[in-house]
Parts: structure tokens; C-alpha cells; sequence
């Protein structure tokens, strides 16, 4: 172990995968005084780092040997594998921290592999972009071996202050990450589609800015709270809109976007939906009730 400048022991880390956002990683913990190793499969992206005190290993060996703490931040879990594989007499009693992005599958898969190998094993998902790394917002989740995520908690808050474990499921990051971009995508879809629908009168998307953020904030984000309750309790009010109104509504949406000649792309899915549920006699439903098609795909 070694101390930062405030005399606080800290723990050596090493990076494995120096891209965009293992850099960053790296960046963080050599800035808070940790003893930081880096590697990476194309060795001049080791440089920076060297430059702000890491030390660059020549081989994944000497990477995953260097440090009780391993962290790997690759493309996907094949690339993991693929650097683990031959490396793997080092692994035993070392705690990887995988924080590369995939599915739960990959992540509970990549887990019993780090198991038989005799590692200590966290998955992460970094909710996060390599400017948010070390800044006290930056949101990364964890799930997998509760001892090892308590014993290194305070290394890994250094990457960010929103450093939450999920359980004993190392699937859960995964699955937390994928649901929170579905949500950004289709927040961000249906503000292209807006843009693109004013833009069709000479508004540019700036002048738009306002009112499109004022929407989310004071419209969107507030209805979660009760939808989130009527999807747990399965019971579905409609005090503010029911699927009749809103089938009505996205039908204006999508005959004013072909009459001013703009694609209506993103609504078209959502119009099915609410369709498809008022056809299955929830029309007095509110907006919530269409995730029971999602929960029953084949209804
Ligand atoms: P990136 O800039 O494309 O870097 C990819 C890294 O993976 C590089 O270090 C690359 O090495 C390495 N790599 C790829 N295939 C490899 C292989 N077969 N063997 C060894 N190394 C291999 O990507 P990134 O933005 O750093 O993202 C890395 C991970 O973080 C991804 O899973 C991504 O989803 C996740 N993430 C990124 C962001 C973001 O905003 N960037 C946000 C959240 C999560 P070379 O340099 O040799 O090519």
C-alpha cells in the first residue's frame, strides 16, 4: 500500500483497456495518488498516462500482477476474455473489476469464469462519459462480491461519488445500464423528432431549446413517480390521459408530420402500442398500462 499526499493510504490499481473512457479511469486515479499500472493492447496510449505518473506494463502479466485491484475497460467481453484468457494462473485472489459494457448474460458468464479461476469478481457499468470520471455526479453501479466492493469502495468512489453496489446479481448493472439508455434513446428520439417536425417551419432546433427542456422538466419527469406506482401495483388510473386521448393525440402528431413532408418515425412504434392496447379493451387505461405488452410480448 501507499499514501496520497494526504498521508491516506491508498490501494494500486491497474487499468487494463486505454480507450476514451479507460483513460479517463486511469487519469482518476493517478490525479487522487494511486499507484496506477496501465495497459493497452495498442501501447502508445500508454503514454499520457505515464506522463501523469502511471507506470505502463509491458504485458498483461505484468498488468494483472501489478495490482491487488485490476480493472478492464475494453470494447466487449470477448476482448476481456481474450486478454484474461492467457493470463489466467495470475487471476487467483485478485479482484477484477469489470467495467466494460454488455449484457447480463456476458456479465453472469465472464463471473463464473472469474470464479473458476479463482478471482474475486465485480461487474460495473459506467452510467457515465469520460468527462463525468472522478467528478462527484459520475454515476457507476456494481454488483458481484459484496466483501470485495466494501474493502475497495473508497478506490472505487474515486472514479465517481455515485458508486452504488446492486447485489450479489452481476448481471444487474448490465441490466441497469441497458434500461437507462433505452431510456435516453428514446427521450433523444423523440426530441429529434420534434426538432425535425418545428424545423419544418424554419425553427431551428435553439430557438426550440427552451421549450423542449421546460417539457421534460416540468411535464415528463414528474408523471414517473406515479406511472412507477401504477405499473408495481398493476393498476391503471387515468387521471391524467386515457390511452383514447392519447391515441388521438399521437394520430395529430403523425398526420401533421406527413402533411409538412417530415418523417414520424420515432412516433409510429408508440402509436402501435396504444393501438394494440386500446384493441385489448384498456383504452380507459392511462399511458402506464401499455407495459403489459412489453411484459407480455406475444399478447
Ligand atoms: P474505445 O475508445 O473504443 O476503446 C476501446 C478499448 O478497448 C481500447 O483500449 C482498445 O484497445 C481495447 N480493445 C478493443 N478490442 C480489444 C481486444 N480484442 N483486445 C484488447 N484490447 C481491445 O472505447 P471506450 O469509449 O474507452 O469504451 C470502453 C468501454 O467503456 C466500452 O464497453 C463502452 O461501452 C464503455 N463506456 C464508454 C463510455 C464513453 O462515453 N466512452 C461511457 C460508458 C461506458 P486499442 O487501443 O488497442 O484499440
Amino acid at each position: 500500500m501507499s499514501t496520497d499526499p494526504t498521508g491516506t493510504t491508498v490501494t494500486p490499481v491497474t487499468v487494463a483497456g486505454l480507450g476514451l473512457m479507460g483513460s479517463a479511469l486511469a487519469a482518476a486515479f493517478t490525479g487522487q495518488g494511486h499507484p496506477t499500472t496501465v495497459w493497452n493492447r495498442t501501447p502508445a496510449k500508454c503514454a499520457p498516462l505515464v506522463e501523469q505518473g502511471a507506470t505502463a506494463a509491458g504485458t498483461v502479466a505484468d498488468a494483472v500482477t501489478a495490482s491487488p485491484v485490476v480493472i478492464l475497460c475494453l470494447s466487449d467481453y470477448e476482448a476481456v476474455r481474450g486478454v484474461l484468457e492467457p493470463v489466467r494462473e495470475h487471476l487467483a485472489g485478485r479482484v477484477l473489476v469489470n467495467l466494460t459494457s454488455g449484457t447480463p448474460q456476458e456479465a453472469r458468464e465472464t463471473a463464473a469464469w472469474a470464479a473458476e479461476q479463482g478471482a474475486r469478481y465485480l461487474d460495473g457499468a459506467i452510467m457515465a462519459i469520460p468527462q463525468l470520471v472522478g467528478s462527484p455526479d459520475g454515476l457507476f453501479f456494481y454488483a458481484g462480491d459484496a466483501e470485495a466492493f466494501t474493502t475497495h469502495e473508497q478506490t472505487l468512489r474515486v472514479l465517481g461519488g455515485n458508486t452504488l453496489h446492486l447485489g450479489a446479481d452481476h448481471g444487474l448493472p448490465s441490466l441497469y445500464d441497458v434500461a437507462l439508455l433505452g431510456m435516453m434513446w428514446s427521450a433523444l428520439g423523440g426530441y429529434i423528432q420534434a426538432v425535425a417536425l418545428v424545423g419544418s417551419e424554419g425553427i431551428s432546433a435553439q430557438d426550440f431549446l427552451a421549450f423542449s427542456g421546460q417539457w421534460l422538466d416540468h411535464v415528463v419527469s414528474p408523471m414517473l413517480p406515479d406511472l412507477a406506482r401504477e405499473m408495481d401495483e398493476r393498476a391503471y388510473g387515468d387521471d391524467t390521459s386515457s390511452l383514447h386521448v392519447n391515441k388521438d393525440a399521437i394520430a395529430h402528431l403523425v398526420e401533421t408530420g406527413r402533411a409538412q413532408g417530415v418523417g414520424t418515425d420515432m412516433a409510429l412504434p408508440m402509436q402501435a402500442l396504444i393501438e394494440r392496447r386500446i384493441a385489448q379493451g384498456h383504452g380507459s387505461d392511462g399511458l402506464a398500462s401499455l407495459v403489459e405488452l412489453l411484459r407480455n410480448p406475444s399478447s
